[in-house]
């Protein structure tokens, strides 16, 4: 019998027919209790300005609302263009997300490319957190995803978070989303037994308690260790439902929004993942 907070269950929503109306209407739809939406073209680097009516009806949506950085964005990147445009993205997705009244925004944590690790999380503590510093009380929180490991990936498994947080001095609006198939790709064995307490005790223990502010829960077409982000739908990968539910009860992600971006171009697949996650959410 659990009695912490409970996880607010949602999704990524598609946001054709406005950020608030066409986004809140997917919710309903699904039942998603938060949601994450891009607030630019997700594999661009333009830059779109907000409408505000339709800002307002998602801040007035009653939902905890979280915004994804473009997939561009990389401040490890060697190359001065990328990085450039890799801040202004970021510092548009904050600006924009402390419009529509979000609680974080998600960046990838990144790659070094070509350049050392050192460099390139030097680059890092030069360039972003000053945009932390910069951040009002009301904005959002920067919230860095550790990725499936590919490549000169910065950041893939929860311990390599330490390096990443002290390079941006355990700012205070520094918190961690943690997607569970990059995790299992990047090597924790979700599916194990103590598989899911052994990542969170290891990211508390990295980060300290209350940076874990929004988990990504996504199954895993592939298996643990495969450094492949293919993501599954809830139950139907090799993580499974079993761990999900260990997730869910877990002390650390006490009323943290779990938010899915599982596979499916309707809204069926997606409303069975939501409930799926609130069936195990709310068992015993
Ligand atoms: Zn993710």
């Amino acid at each position: 019998m659990t009695t912490q907070k409970k996880s607010p269950i949602g999704a990524h929503v598609p946001v054709a027919g406005g950020l608030g109306t066409g986004g809140l209407k997917y919710a309903a739809e699904i039942g998603a209790e938060a949601v994450q939406v891009f607030v630019s073209n997700p594999r661009g680097w333009a830059q779109a300005a907000g409408k505000p009516a339709e800002d307002a009806r998602l801040r007035e949506g009653g939902l905890p609302v979280y915004v994804h950085a473009p997939y561009l964005v990389n401040f490890g990147s060697p190359n001065p263009e990328t990085l450039a445009k890799s801040l202004e993205s970021v510092t548009h997705a904050l600006a924009r997300g402390r419009e529509i009244g979000a609680l974080g925004v998600v960046v990838h944590t990144g790659s070094a490319v070509t350049q050392s690790y050192e460099l390139a999380m030097a680059q890092i503590h030069e360039t972003l957190l000053p945009v932390l510093a910069g951040l009002p009380d009301d904005a959002p929180s920067l919230l860095l995803e550790p990725m499936a490991g590919q490549g000169a990936m910065l950041c893939a498994t929860v311990d390599q978070l330490g390096p990443y947080f002290d390079a941006l001095e355990h700012h205070p609006k520094l918190g961690v989303c943690l997607d569970t198939c990059h995790a299992f790709a990047a090597g924790h064995d979700l599916a194990a037994d103590k598989g899911v307490e052994e990542c969170l005790d290891l990211l508390v223990a990295t980060v300290g308690e209350g940076r874990l502010r929004l988990v990504h829960a996504n199954d895993s077409m592939d298996v643990c260790g495969s450094k492949k982000d293919r993501h599954e739908n809830i139950g139907k990968g090799h993580i499974g439902a079993e761990a999900f539910g260990r997730l869910l009860g877990h002390p650390s992600v006490a009323g943290v929004p779990f938010i899915i971006e599982t596979p499916g171009r309707s809204a069926e697949p997606h409303k069975a993942d939501v409930e799926e996650l609130k069936r195990l959410r709310d068992q015993d």
